[in-house]
């Protein structure tokens, strides 16, 4: 394997114009579901999946306030 670590890096980092800024949409009560876009966001927190995660959610909280002891 061919080394190059004696050329040096340039100062100004190359391709930074091409980092794109992305927003998801990251539901907080499905582990890991994440919506590239609203839509599909909706369209998630209409589905049974969701559905059941967000039950589940409430107990815990409720068991959470429940819980002092
Ligand atoms: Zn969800």
């Amino acid at each position: 394997m061919y080394l190059s670590s004696c050329v040096p890096l340039p100062l100004h980092p190359p391709g930074l114009n091409h980092l794109v800024k992305q927003s998801l949409f990251v539901c907080a009560v499905c582990p890991k579901k994440v919506s590239q876009t609203a839509h599909e966001a909706l369209e998630h927190c209409k589905s049974r999946e969701h559905y059941d995660c967000y039950q589940a959610h409430l107990k815990a909280l409720e068991v959470s306030w429940g819980g002092e002891d």
